[in-house]
Protein backbone atom coordinates (compact mmCIF):
# COMPACT_ATOMS: atom_id res chain seq x y z
CA UNK A 1 0.00 0.00 0.00
CA UNK A 2 3.16 1.93 0.35
CA UNK A 3 4.17 1.55 -3.09
CA UNK A 4 0.19 1.75 -4.19
CA UNK A 5 -0.14 5.47 -2.03
CA UNK A 6 3.58 6.38 -3.84
CA UNK A 7 2.48 5.88 -7.08
CA UNK A 8 -0.92 7.58 -6.88
CA UNK A 9 1.10 11.03 -5.26
CA UNK A 10 3.19 11.07 -8.05
CA UNK A 11 1.60 10.17 -11.27
CA UNK A 12 -1.87 11.07 -12.87
CA UNK A 13 -1.24 8.54 -14.99
CA UNK A 14 -1.09 6.10 -12.66
CA UNK A 15 -4.61 7.45 -10.49
CA UNK A 16 -6.41 7.36 -14.06
CA UNK A 17 -5.12 4.30 -14.96
CA UNK A 18 -6.68 2.51 -11.15
CA UNK A 19 -9.88 4.53 -11.85
CA UNK A 20 -10.13 2.52 -14.99
CA UNK A 21 -9.20 -0.77 -13.55
CA UNK A 22 -11.67 0.18 -10.58
CA UNK A 23 -14.38 0.82 -13.35
CA UNK A 24 -14.07 -2.50 -14.61
CA UNK A 25 -13.38 -4.45 -11.36
CA UNK A 26 -16.86 -3.09 -9.63
CA UNK A 27 -18.82 -3.99 -13.10
CA UNK A 28 -17.64 -7.47 -12.74
CA UNK A 29 -17.76 -7.51 -8.77
CA UNK A 30 -21.83 -6.30 -9.74
CA UNK A 31 -21.99 -8.79 -12.25
CA UNK A 32 -22.83 -6.08 -14.89
CA UNK A 33 -19.60 -7.88 -16.58
CA UNK A 34 -18.52 -11.43 -16.54
CA UNK A 35 -15.11 -13.31 -17.54
CA UNK A 36 -15.46 -14.44 -20.85
CA UNK A 37 -12.35 -16.83 -20.46
CA UNK A 38 -12.52 -20.59 -20.35
CA UNK A 39 -10.17 -22.91 -18.50
CA UNK A 40 -6.76 -22.28 -16.52
CA UNK A 41 -4.58 -19.44 -17.54
CA UNK A 42 -0.81 -20.22 -17.64
CA UNK A 43 1.21 -17.11 -16.48
CA UNK A 44 5.07 -17.49 -17.58
CA UNK A 45 7.50 -16.35 -14.23
CA UNK A 46 10.94 -15.11 -14.37
CA UNK A 47 12.84 -15.18 -10.67
CA UNK A 48 15.77 -12.79 -10.48
CA UNK A 49 17.45 -13.95 -7.33
CA UNK A 50 19.04 -11.05 -6.43
CA UNK A 51 22.00 -11.51 -3.29
CA UNK A 52 24.86 -9.99 -1.60
CA UNK A 53 25.36 -13.07 1.14
CA UNK A 54 26.12 -16.45 -0.11
CA UNK A 55 22.37 -17.70 1.13
CA UNK A 56 20.60 -15.26 0.15
CA UNK A 57 21.13 -17.18 -3.53
CA UNK A 58 18.85 -19.63 -2.91
CA UNK A 59 18.82 -23.14 -4.81
CA UNK A 60 16.64 -24.31 -7.76
CA UNK A 61 14.80 -25.97 -5.05
CA UNK A 62 13.19 -23.22 -2.96
CA UNK A 63 12.42 -21.46 -6.33
CA UNK A 64 10.17 -25.02 -6.99
CA UNK A 65 8.70 -24.88 -4.09
CA UNK A 66 7.44 -21.50 -4.27
CA UNK A 67 5.87 -22.48 -7.86
CA UNK A 68 4.45 -25.52 -6.18
CA UNK A 69 2.21 -23.54 -3.11
CA UNK A 70 1.46 -21.00 -6.06
CA UNK A 71 -0.15 -23.68 -7.88
CA UNK A 72 -2.04 -25.14 -5.67
CA UNK A 73 -3.04 -22.16 -3.69
CA UNK A 74 -4.88 -20.31 -6.63
CA UNK A 75 -6.29 -23.61 -7.79
CA UNK A 76 -7.72 -24.14 -4.26
CA UNK A 77 -6.07 -27.11 -4.59
CA UNK A 78 -3.82 -26.30 -1.39
CA UNK A 79 -4.10 -29.41 1.59
CA UNK A 80 -5.54 -27.16 4.02
CA UNK A 81 -8.25 -25.18 2.16
CA UNK A 82 -10.06 -28.09 4.29
CA UNK A 83 -9.64 -26.29 7.44
CA UNK A 84 -11.83 -23.57 6.21
CA UNK A 85 -15.08 -23.21 8.48
CA UNK A 86 -18.03 -24.39 7.19
CA UNK A 87 -19.69 -21.70 6.92
CA UNK A 88 -17.80 -19.90 3.96
CA UNK A 89 -16.90 -22.93 2.34
CA UNK A 90 -19.19 -22.50 -0.61
CA UNK A 91 -16.81 -19.14 -1.08
CA UNK A 92 -14.29 -21.00 -1.86
CA UNK A 93 -12.79 -20.13 -5.27
CA UNK A 94 -10.26 -21.67 -7.93
CA UNK A 95 -8.60 -18.81 -9.92
CA UNK A 96 -8.02 -21.02 -12.33
CA UNK A 97 -4.56 -19.72 -12.64
CA UNK A 98 -1.15 -21.41 -12.60
CA UNK A 99 2.02 -20.10 -12.90
CA UNK A 100 5.14 -21.71 -14.50
CA UNK A 101 9.07 -20.55 -14.96
CA UNK A 102 9.62 -19.14 -17.93
CA UNK A 103 10.97 -21.19 -20.88
CA UNK A 104 11.84 -18.97 -23.59
CA UNK A 105 13.58 -15.58 -23.00
CA UNK A 106 12.73 -12.25 -24.25
CA UNK A 107 14.20 -13.30 -27.53
CA UNK A 108 12.77 -16.65 -27.73
CA UNK A 109 15.78 -18.40 -26.73
CA UNK A 110 15.69 -21.13 -24.10
CA UNK A 111 15.82 -20.68 -20.39
CA UNK A 112 15.08 -21.91 -17.25
CA UNK A 113 13.59 -18.65 -15.96
CA UNK A 114 16.01 -18.13 -13.09
CA UNK A 115 18.46 -14.91 -12.97
CA UNK A 116 21.24 -14.69 -10.78
CA UNK A 117 22.41 -11.33 -9.96
CA UNK A 118 25.17 -10.65 -7.19
CA UNK A 119 24.95 -7.27 -5.68
CA UNK A 120 26.61 -5.29 -3.17
CA UNK A 121 23.47 -3.85 -1.82
CA UNK A 122 23.31 -5.55 1.73
CA UNK A 123 19.43 -5.01 2.01
CA UNK A 124 16.89 -3.24 -0.05
CA UNK A 125 12.95 -1.84 0.53
CA UNK A 126 10.32 -0.05 -1.43
CA UNK A 127 11.85 2.22 -3.52
CA UNK A 128 12.14 -0.44 -6.08
CA UNK A 129 16.35 -0.52 -6.03
CA UNK A 130 15.97 -4.09 -6.55
CA UNK A 131 14.42 -3.68 -9.95
CA UNK A 132 17.06 -2.09 -11.49
CA UNK A 133 20.61 -3.24 -12.92
CA UNK A 134 21.38 0.46 -12.59
CA UNK A 135 20.61 0.18 -8.47
CA UNK A 136 22.68 -3.25 -7.80
CA UNK A 137 19.36 -4.92 -8.64
CA UNK A 138 18.08 -6.81 -12.00
CA UNK A 139 16.12 -5.47 -14.78
CA UNK A 140 12.73 -6.63 -15.65
CA UNK A 141 11.94 -9.19 -18.50
CA UNK A 142 8.62 -7.44 -20.68
CA UNK A 143 6.48 -7.34 -17.93
CA UNK A 144 3.33 -7.48 -19.81
CA UNK A 145 4.79 -11.18 -20.54
CA UNK A 146 6.21 -12.37 -17.69
CA UNK A 147 5.12 -11.84 -14.20
CA UNK A 148 8.80 -10.69 -12.62
CA UNK A 149 9.27 -11.80 -9.05
CA UNK A 150 12.73 -10.36 -7.29
CA UNK A 151 13.81 -12.39 -4.58
CA UNK A 152 16.65 -10.89 -2.03
CA UNK A 153 17.09 -9.79 1.44
CA UNK A 154 14.71 -6.99 2.64
CA UNK A 155 15.20 -4.22 5.30
CA UNK A 156 12.71 -3.00 8.12
CA UNK A 157 11.18 -6.57 8.33
CA UNK A 158 9.56 -6.60 5.37
CA UNK A 159 8.16 -9.75 4.01
CA UNK A 160 7.52 -8.70 0.41
CA UNK A 161 5.56 -5.69 -1.87
CA UNK A 162 4.19 -5.80 -5.14
CA UNK A 163 2.88 -3.62 -7.62
CA UNK A 164 -1.13 -3.22 -8.20
CA UNK A 165 -1.88 -3.24 -12.43
CA UNK A 166 -1.70 0.27 -13.47
CA UNK A 167 1.63 1.00 -12.09
CA UNK A 168 5.11 1.49 -14.79
CA UNK A 169 5.71 -0.83 -16.66
CA UNK A 170 9.86 -0.81 -15.69
CA UNK A 171 8.69 -1.80 -12.04
CA UNK A 172 5.76 -3.82 -12.53
CA UNK A 173 5.88 -7.39 -10.60
CA UNK A 174 6.44 -8.91 -6.93
CA UNK A 175 9.33 -8.40 -4.40
CA UNK A 176 9.28 -11.19 -1.77
CA UNK A 177 12.11 -11.66 0.99
CA UNK A 178 14.36 -14.67 0.30
CA UNK A 179 13.36 -15.89 4.08
CA UNK A 180 9.72 -15.55 3.50
CA UNK A 181 10.15 -17.44 -0.52
CA UNK A 182 9.00 -21.06 -0.80
CA UNK A 183 8.88 -24.34 1.52
CA UNK A 184 12.50 -24.97 1.46
CA UNK A 185 15.90 -24.01 1.97
CA UNK A 186 16.11 -20.65 3.63
CA UNK A 187 12.50 -20.62 4.23
CA UNK A 188 11.79 -19.40 7.99
CA UNK A 189 8.80 -20.09 10.12
CA UNK A 190 6.32 -18.70 10.35
CA UNK A 191 6.89 -17.39 7.24
CA UNK A 192 7.91 -21.11 5.24
CA UNK A 193 4.32 -21.31 4.14
CA UNK A 194 5.05 -19.46 0.27
CA UNK A 195 2.29 -17.06 1.09
CA UNK A 196 3.63 -14.11 0.97
CA UNK A 197 4.26 -14.74 -2.99
CA UNK A 198 0.69 -15.77 -2.67
CA UNK A 199 -0.39 -12.68 -0.67
CA UNK A 200 1.71 -10.74 -2.79
CA UNK A 201 0.51 -11.77 -6.30
CA UNK A 202 -2.72 -11.12 -5.01
CA UNK A 203 -2.02 -7.64 -4.81
CA UNK A 204 -0.49 -7.99 -8.49
CA UNK A 205 -4.04 -9.23 -9.76
CA UNK A 206 -5.42 -6.16 -8.24
CA UNK A 207 -6.42 -8.01 -4.93
CA UNK A 208 -6.29 -5.23 -1.82
CA UNK A 209 -6.00 -6.19 1.74
CA UNK A 210 -9.14 -8.04 3.02
CA UNK A 211 -9.50 -4.93 6.18
CA UNK A 212 -9.44 -2.48 3.74
CA UNK A 213 -6.85 -0.56 4.62
CA UNK A 214 -8.41 2.21 7.29
CA UNK A 215 -6.75 1.44 10.22
CA UNK A 216 -9.52 -0.35 11.87
CA UNK A 217 -11.88 2.14 11.21
CA UNK A 218 -14.34 -0.22 9.62
CA UNK A 219 -15.20 2.36 7.18
CA UNK A 220 -13.41 0.85 4.10
CA UNK A 221 -13.49 -2.61 2.60
CA UNK A 222 -11.49 -4.32 -0.06
CA UNK A 223 -14.02 -3.82 -2.88
CA UNK A 224 -15.39 -7.18 -2.77
CA UNK A 225 -18.61 -8.36 -1.85
CA UNK A 226 -18.10 -11.50 -0.30
CA UNK A 227 -15.43 -10.76 2.28
CA UNK A 228 -16.78 -9.08 5.46
CA UNK A 229 -15.50 -5.56 6.30
CA UNK A 230 -13.54 -6.38 9.11
CA UNK A 231 -11.41 -3.58 11.39
CA UNK A 232 -7.66 -4.23 10.71
CA UNK A 233 -4.97 -6.75 9.88
CA UNK A 234 -4.87 -10.34 11.63
CA UNK A 235 -1.36 -12.28 12.64
CA UNK A 236 -0.98 -14.86 14.16
CA UNK A 237 -2.86 -17.91 13.81
CA UNK A 238 -6.58 -16.24 15.43
CA UNK A 239 -8.95 -18.43 16.82
CA UNK A 240 -12.69 -18.67 14.52
CA UNK A 241 -14.99 -16.47 15.19
CA UNK A 242 -12.58 -13.43 15.31
CA UNK A 243 -15.87 -10.53 15.32
CA UNK A 244 -14.87 -6.82 14.42
CA UNK A 245 -16.85 -4.47 12.79
CA UNK A 246 -20.08 -6.07 13.94
CA UNK A 247 -19.27 -8.81 11.53
CA UNK A 248 -20.83 -11.42 13.63
CA UNK A 249 -21.58 -14.45 13.97
CA UNK A 250 -18.46 -15.46 11.78
CA UNK A 251 -16.45 -12.33 11.91
CA UNK A 252 -12.64 -11.98 10.49
CA UNK A 253 -12.16 -14.05 7.20
CA UNK A 254 -8.60 -13.99 8.62
CA UNK A 255 -7.68 -17.39 6.58
CA UNK A 256 -7.93 -15.32 3.26
CA UNK A 257 -4.57 -15.06 1.81
CA UNK A 258 -5.24 -11.24 1.46
CA UNK A 259 -4.95 -10.75 5.39
CA UNK A 260 -1.81 -10.60 7.23
CA UNK A 261 -2.08 -14.20 9.44
CA UNK A 262 0.96 -17.05 9.31
CA UNK A 263 1.18 -18.78 6.63
CA UNK A 264 -0.24 -22.13 8.09
CA UNK A 265 -3.12 -19.86 9.17
CA UNK A 266 -3.96 -18.92 5.76
CA UNK A 267 -5.69 -20.71 3.04
CA UNK A 268 -8.20 -19.55 0.30
CA UNK A 269 -9.36 -17.08 -2.06
CA UNK A 270 -12.92 -16.04 -2.14
CA UNK A 271 -15.41 -16.59 -5.32
CA UNK A 272 -15.46 -12.28 -4.94
CA UNK A 273 -11.64 -11.78 -5.32
CA UNK A 274 -11.72 -14.38 -8.33
CA UNK A 275 -14.49 -11.95 -10.05
CA UNK A 276 -11.81 -8.70 -9.37
CA UNK A 277 -8.58 -11.22 -10.72
CA UNK A 278 -10.77 -12.16 -13.78
CA UNK A 279 -11.82 -8.06 -14.44
CA UNK A 280 -7.48 -7.73 -13.96
CA UNK A 281 -6.77 -10.83 -16.49
CA UNK A 282 -9.11 -9.28 -19.07
CA UNK A 283 -8.16 -5.53 -18.41
CA UNK A 284 -4.99 -4.45 -17.30
CA UNK A 285 -3.13 -7.62 -17.67
CA UNK A 286 -5.05 -8.61 -20.18
CA UNK A 287 -1.82 -9.71 -22.27
CA UNK A 288 -1.50 -12.71 -20.33
CA UNK A 289 -4.68 -14.17 -21.25
CA UNK A 290 -4.18 -13.44 -24.68
CA UNK A 291 -0.46 -15.47 -24.82
CA UNK A 292 -1.98 -18.07 -22.53
CA UNK A 293 -4.99 -19.11 -24.60
CA UNK A 294 -2.68 -18.65 -27.97
CA UNK A 295 -0.92 -21.65 -29.11
CA UNK A 296 2.70 -22.36 -28.61
CA UNK A 297 3.17 -20.77 -31.51
CA UNK A 298 2.86 -17.36 -30.03
CA UNK A 299 6.34 -17.83 -29.13
CA UNK A 300 7.97 -18.46 -31.90
CA UNK A 301 11.27 -20.60 -31.62
CA UNK A 302 13.21 -17.93 -34.04
CA UNK A 303 14.74 -15.66 -31.70
CA UNK A 304 13.77 -12.14 -32.76
CA UNK A 305 16.92 -9.65 -34.02
CA UNK A 306 18.12 -7.50 -30.72
CA UNK A 307 16.25 -4.08 -30.69
CA UNK A 308 18.58 -1.26 -32.40
CA UNK A 309 18.58 2.06 -30.98
CA UNK A 310 18.02 3.45 -34.82
CA UNK A 311 15.74 0.76 -35.99
CA UNK A 312 13.71 -0.77 -32.55
CA UNK A 313 12.71 -4.56 -33.43
CA UNK A 314 9.15 -4.21 -34.30
CA UNK A 315 6.81 -6.20 -31.69
CA UNK A 316 4.20 -8.86 -32.56
CA UNK A 317 0.99 -7.66 -31.44
CA UNK A 318 -1.32 -10.54 -30.81
CA UNK A 319 -4.20 -10.36 -31.37
CA UNK A 320 -6.79 -8.60 -29.06
CA UNK A 321 -3.50 -7.00 -27.47
CA UNK A 322 -2.24 -4.09 -27.26
CA UNK A 323 0.54 -1.69 -27.59
CA UNK A 324 1.90 0.29 -24.76
CA UNK A 325 1.25 2.80 -27.29
CA UNK A 326 -2.35 1.87 -27.29
CA UNK A 327 -2.62 1.67 -23.59
CA UNK A 328 -1.53 5.22 -23.45
CA UNK A 329 -3.75 6.12 -26.28
CA UNK A 330 -6.48 4.71 -24.65
CA UNK A 331 -5.68 5.81 -21.55
CA UNK A 332 -5.89 9.29 -22.67
CA UNK A 333 -9.08 8.95 -24.09
CA UNK A 334 -10.79 7.47 -20.83
CA UNK A 335 -9.20 10.09 -19.03
CA UNK A 336 -11.31 12.86 -20.14
CA UNK A 337 -14.21 10.59 -19.28
CA UNK A 338 -13.58 9.92 -15.57
CA UNK A 339 -16.36 10.86 -13.13
CA UNK A 340 -16.09 12.60 -10.13
CA UNK A 341 -17.56 10.34 -7.92
CA UNK A 342 -14.48 8.06 -9.15
CA UNK A 343 -11.90 10.81 -8.63
CA UNK A 344 -13.58 11.40 -5.37
CA UNK A 345 -13.16 7.80 -4.83
CA UNK A 346 -9.11 7.94 -5.61
CA UNK A 347 -8.84 10.98 -2.70
CA UNK A 348 -10.99 9.04 -0.26
CA UNK A 349 -8.36 5.81 -0.24
CA UNK A 350 -5.63 8.80 -0.69
CA UNK A 351 -6.68 10.33 2.53
CA UNK A 352 -7.37 6.26 4.50
CA UNK A 353 -4.49 4.38 3.20
CA UNK A 354 -1.82 4.31 5.99
CA UNK A 355 1.62 3.13 5.33
CA UNK A 356 2.15 0.01 6.63
CA UNK A 357 5.92 -1.62 7.37
CA UNK A 358 5.09 -4.35 5.10
CA UNK A 359 3.22 -4.86 1.99
ZN1 LIG B 1 -0.23 -6.88 1.22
Amino acid sequence: MHVHRRLLNESMTYRARRAQIENRALQFESGRRSSARTGVITIPVVVHVVYNAAEENIDDQQIMSQLDVLNQDFRAANPDVSKVPDVWTSLVADTEIEFGLATKDPLGGPTNGIIRVKTAQSAFDTDDGVKSSATGGSDPWPTDQYLNMWVCQLGGGLLGYAQFPGGPPQTDGVVILHRAFGTSGTAAAPYNGGRTATHEIGHWLDLFHIWGDDDGACSNDDRVADTPNQADANVGAPDFPHVTCNNGPNGDMFMNYMDYTDDAAMFMFTMGQRERIDACLEGARSSFTVASQQAPAAQPAAAAQPAQPAQPAKQPVPAGGVTHDGDVERLLHDSERLTREVLDDIHNMLGLVGHRPSG
